[in-house]
């Protein structure tokens, strides 16, 4: 199996693929002001498996395009959405972020938990804000410093990992010269990571390990899990997900 779909494996049993919740998704829908009143179309950028996806289509009326690159992730989407009554809502698409067949100004939202930096957060934010009409949100959660002073050693892990890591001002600014009016801003709770991300991802690694036969690639991917958690347990007090929900200025 190659990388991705290991990954997928290991990642693919769990409700998300990154760090969230559903409070959260919701307190960022309040900021964006989005309700039933009206009917909006919405896409939600590396969807996973589509723990966003689900809220975003059961709270509104709207129809939400669900967008990820592995099909694994897709699939399991489509069977939650099935069981859950929201088939009719929610539409996947298995392609990559950057390069999206969508029309200009076609979305009235565009979503994307924890998969941006994956763009980069400068470019991601030039590329999707021409798919948004005037007036239409973007919400998106993106790695931050919650403090000017860091250790060293974070410093140099995350120079590693995510070059574009920055405070919650640098990524505000990065919106507002990109054209964007800042709706609002929160940095996810520790829960989001501990409880609701690395909880159930560290209860599958004996099981994922077994199953790929405790191949040196397999041990590689947990070993790599690890230091990301280990990491995070002992510097959560500097960098967490910052949700910023921003509005297209016409
Ligand atoms: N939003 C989900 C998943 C976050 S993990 C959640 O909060 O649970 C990041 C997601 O981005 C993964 O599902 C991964 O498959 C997807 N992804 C990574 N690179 C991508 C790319 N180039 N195009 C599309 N999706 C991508």
């Amino acid at each position: 199996m190659d990388e991705y779909s290991l990954l997928a494996d290991l990642h693919k049993k769990n409700l998300r693929q990154g760090p969230g919740g559903e409070a959260e998704t919701k307190r960022a829908m309040a900021l964006a002001g989005l309700d039933k009143s009206r009917f909006l179309k919405i896409c939600d950028i590396g969807c996973g498996t589509g723990a966003s996806t689900l809220v975003l289509a059961e709270q509104l009326n709207a129809k939400v395009t669900a967008v990820d690159f592995l099909p694994q992730f897709l699939e399991i989407l489509r069977q939650n959405a099935q069981q859950s009554g929201l088939s009719e809502k929610i539409s996947t698409l298995n392609c990559s972020m950057d390069s999206l067949p969508f029309m200009e100004e076609e979305f009235d939202v565009i979503w994307s938990e924890g998969a941006i930096y994956n763009l980069g957060f400068q470019r991601g934010v030039d590329y999707l804000k021409k798919f948004l009409k005037p007036g239409g949100v973007l919400a998106v959660s993106e790695i931050t410093w919650l403090t000017e002073n860091r250790p060293e050693d974070l410093d140099a892990y995350w120079r590693e990992e995510y070059a574009e890591v920055d405070t919650v001002s640098a990524k505000m600014a990065v919106l507002e010269q990109g054209g964007f009016s800042i709706l609002g801003y929160f940095a996810l709770s520790k829960n989001c990571w501990l409880e609701n991300y690395y909880k159930p991802l560290h209860s599958g690694f004996e099981e994922f390990l077994e199953k790929n036969d405790f191949s040196p690639q397999a041990r590689a991917i947990i070993e790599n899990e690890k230091r990301e958690i280990a990491i995070y347990k002992s510097y959560s007090d500097y960098y967490s997900y910052g949700f910023y929900i921003a509005k297209k200025l016409a």
